[in-house]
């Protein structure tokens, strides 16, 4: 199969970590792309729109790069919030969500309600509206499917299964840099060890969340909303090879992985040309030699995975909650204003303020959203 027969991309978050890795994935299958949205007026932005002298590009928040742009594109460049979540319902295409936090969730809906595919990286559209997501997928008749490796190795191990025979599923998480360490020891982290990654190479949100396993604990919501689990069916492991993507246990015990060196174009590929596989260029995959090894999560070190846990259960609001107060908390520290260790402090006391109710529509995760912002922030001040 060829890119002639695939639906047109719109890569939403292209100047980021998984837009360009998409852009590499639409060049090497031969897939157009139709349109590309970023949040600011950047070179970075500037130099793809270039390069893709067909596509409408969109930016969320142009500030002073407007007029550049404008001499630039003409007509072919939009602006605003508005203008991004046009784009994710152009009809007939395959819209690659690469936004990085809950400023994906318009444009993941709106890809959902247009009918699209929505190949979603931004996982937390699904923590902050999961069910307003499903709804959305209901009413469209789009298709959701994942590009987060663990989920993209969840889906590609059930192709062809019953879900009613999937027992479990246990997420791998590499532990990030600060695996093996004491809470106390993390006391002392600075923000440059938290950005060093050990196996993936991310945007600095993501990054950070990996470091505080609140990534996982998204990424167990993520699992929830996506293949239909309960919570105590999801179970999370430490791999720090990040070489076994995902395991699914079935009903006859019998147990699936998915594995492969790290490299997001190829759950990025998937997630655009499933049902096929397109042939593409790879190093063989040499078993020989690797060690894989797996161990239990150190949940009183890293206790934002348990608070994903908790939010979930609570469900509604909750976890809108959960990512909105992380946002702010993340944010604080990338600037040096709070701890590593008070990162799961401001959200913790954050969603302990939150009575959760089930949001009616993207307003009402919306307001959930501003409310525990401004309280994040708050206890992010009382800490710095
Ligand atoms: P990056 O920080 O590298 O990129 C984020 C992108 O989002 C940038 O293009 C940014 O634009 C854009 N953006 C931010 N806000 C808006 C907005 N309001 N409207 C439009 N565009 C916006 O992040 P990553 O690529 O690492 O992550 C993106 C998403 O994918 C996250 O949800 C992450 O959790 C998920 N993910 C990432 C993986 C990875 O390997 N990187 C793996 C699995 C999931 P600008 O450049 O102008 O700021
Ligand atoms: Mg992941």
């Amino acid at each position: 199969m060829g890119g002639d027969t695939l639906n047109p991309l719109v890569v939403l978050g292209a100047t980021g970590s998984i837009g360009g890795q998409t852009l590499d994935v639409a060049a090497r299958i031969g897939v157009p792309v139709v349109a590309m949205a970023s949040h600011s007026a950047s070179e970075a932005l500037h130099e793809l729109a270039l390069a893709h002298g067909d596509a409408i590009v969109c930016v969320a928040d142009p500030g002073e790069g407007r007029d550049r742009f404008e001499a630039s594109f003409g007509d072919r460049v939009h602006f605003g919030p508005g203008a991004v979540t046009e784009a994710a319902a152009l009809p007939n295409t395959t819209v690659v969500n690469g936004v990085v936090g809950a400023a994906g969730l318009r444009s993941s809906l709106s890809a959902l309600y247009a009918g699209n595919r929505l190949a979603l990286a931004n996982k937390e559209s699904l923590v902050a509206g999961g069910s307003l997501m499903l709804d959305a997928l209901e009413d469209g008749g789009g298709e959701l499917v994942p590009v987060d490796s663990e989920h993209s190795a969840i889906w590609q191990c059930i192709v062809g299964e019953s879900r009613a025979d999937v027992a479990r599923v246990i997420l791998t998480a590499s532990g990030g840099p600060f695996r093996g360490m004491t809470r106390k020891e993390l006391e002392s982290v600075t923000v440059d060890q938290a950005l060093h990654h050990p196996t993936w190479e991310m945007g600095p949100r993501i990054t950070t969340d990996s470091a505080t396993l609140m990534n996982k604990a998204f990424e167990v919501i993520e699992a929830h909303y996506l293949f239909g689990l309960d919570y105590g069916d999801i179970d999370v492991v430490i791999h720090p090879e990040s070489i076994a993507h995902s395991f699914v246990e079935f009903s006859d015990g019998v147990v699936k992985a998915e594995v492969g060196f790290p490299d997001m174009r190829r759950p990025i590929q998937f997630a655009i040309t499933e049902p096929n596989r397109v042939d593409t260029d790879h190093e063989p995959f040499r078993i020989a030699g690797i060690t894989m090894s797996f161990e239990e999560p150190d949940r009183e070190s890293f206790p934002c995975l348990d608070l994903g846990y908790e939010a979930g259960r609570i469900g509604g609001t909750a976890t809108a909650v959960l990512n909105a107060a992380d946002e702010v908390a993340v944010d604080a520290f990338l600037e040096g204003k709070i701890r590593f260790v008070d990162i799961p402090e401001v959200v913790s006391t954050v969603l302990g303020r939150h009575d959760a109710t089930i949001p009616r529509d993207v307003e009402d995760v919306a307001a959930a959203d501003s409310e525990a912002r401004a309280y994040a922030a708050e206890e992010c001040v009382a800490r710095s």
